[in-house]
């Protein structure tokens, strides 16, 4: 591994608007806002009476940077924002289960920027960097070693896509593809709306929830553009729905997009049904449909923030009919060495006997179905 480059990247990425060597001539607010982000580490560890060499350690192997925003939503050292953001020692901590790349995606990059897995649906890398590195992030090893994303790798991969009319949606991903400045990303999205087999494009970012500025009037008046257009916005904690998260996902839904969650099962942060159900609940009040939540994946530095896979099954026997069908997300494991995901879903069969079929309801009431001839 590169130590001089992660170091690099890490730290700061390229300057914003620097990308490829173009420096902007006036920065938006959020270029500004990400600038001003937390990334030394002796301030982190006077705001919250850390050891600064603890934390110098831990952030030259993962590097930190909390926006200002992120930060202001900490209550308390410790809890659910500040445990996301802030590096904690247990990162440095071995694991033998862990890995760096544990979704096998190296080896499922037929062109630089795509990782195809499934027959229809692929995956465009255009951005290595985040506005926020969450401590729990499935591509930690990317804060690393940068993958390259630079224009001519991306154009590359938009080519791949186009020469393969089996794939019908395209999920925009990085790193955080709002992290680009609008121009470059709506180079991207313009090329892919023009591919007649692509149904419909994904956005995934997490800009919402912790840089909502980056959600802003020229921002939005592009992506209407480009419908069919979906975005998955990435929630963990309800504390992360606040008035200016609603006010970005607002905007995005009144411009016709919609949107759909993401969520990460986190140790110490959401490993709750309360929590889960609360989060569930807030999500849709601002018209976030919640799509998945995911097993925490086996990444190196990431072992405390593991679940058993029983925790989740249990949050979702409580979800199920105990709140509306509409905040049920799919529970899934991206599974390791690029099996793709599964859904886990919690087992309402008791028994079969015959064509008789035993079910538990949510209440765990039996209740006998009988089945057709086959
Ligand atoms: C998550 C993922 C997708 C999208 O999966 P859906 O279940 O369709 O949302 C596509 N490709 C890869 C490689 C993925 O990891
Ligand atoms: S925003 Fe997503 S990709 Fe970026 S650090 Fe957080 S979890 Fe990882």
């Amino acid at each position: 591994m590169d130590r001089e480059t992660f170091l690099n990247l890490g730290k700061h990425g390229p300057a914003p608007g620097q990308a490829d060597g173009i420096r902007m001539i006036s920065m938006e607010q959020w270029q500004k806002s990400l600038e001003n982000a937390l990334t030394d580490a002796s301030e982190l560890a006077k705001r919250f009476g850390l050891d600064e060499e603890a934390v110098r350690r831990v952030s030259a192997v993962f590097p930190f940077r909390i926006t200002r925003y992120y930060l202001s939503l900490i209550r308390a050292k410790g809890d659910p924002i500040y445990r996301q953001c802030v590096p904690d020692e247990l990162e440095l901590r071995e694991s033998g289960d862990l890995m760096d790349d544990p979704l096998g995606e190296e080896d499922l990059t037929p062109a630089p920027c795509v990782v195809h897995r499934y027959p229809d649906h692929c995956l465009l890398l255009v951005s290595n960097r985040c506005a926020c590195y969450c401590r729990f992030c499935t591509r930690k090893r990317k804060f690393r070693t940068p993958m390259c994303v630079d224009e001519a790798n991306v154009s590359r991969g938009i080519e791949y896509i186009a020469s393969n009319p089996a794939i019908h949606d395209v999920l925009v991903s990085g790193g955080d593809p709002f992290l680009l400045d609008t121009d470059r990303l709506e180079s991207i999205l313009s090329r892919l709306r023009a591919i007649e087999h692509v149904d419909f494009i994904r956005i995934g970012t997490r800009t919402p929830c912790v840089l909502p500025e980056r959600i802003n009037r020229r921002l939005v008046s592009m992506l209407r553009q480009y419908h069919p257009l979906y975005i998955n916005v990435h929630f963990n904690h309800p504390d992360e729905i606040t008035p200016r998260s609603a006010a970005a996902l607002n905007k995005l839904a009144d411009a016709g997009i919609p949107l759909g969650s993401q969520t990460v099962l986190l140790r110490g942060v959401n490993d709750d049904p309360e929590v889960i159900r609360l989060l569930m609940r807030k999500l849709l009040a601002v018209r976030v449909k919640p799509y998945y939540l995911f097993q925490s994946d086996l990444i190196y530095g990431t072992e405390h923030f593991r679940t058993p896979l029983s925790v989740g099954l249990d949050i979702m026997k409580k979800l199920r009919g105990w709140t509306s069908g509409m905040a049920v997300p799919h529970f899934a494991i991206d599974l390791p060495c690029g099996g793709g995901k599964v859904p886990l879903i919690p087992d309402y069969l008791e028994k079969v006997d015959g064509r008789v079929y035993t079910f538990r309801n949510f209440r765990g009431v039996p209740y006998r179905y009988p089945d057709v001839e086959a």
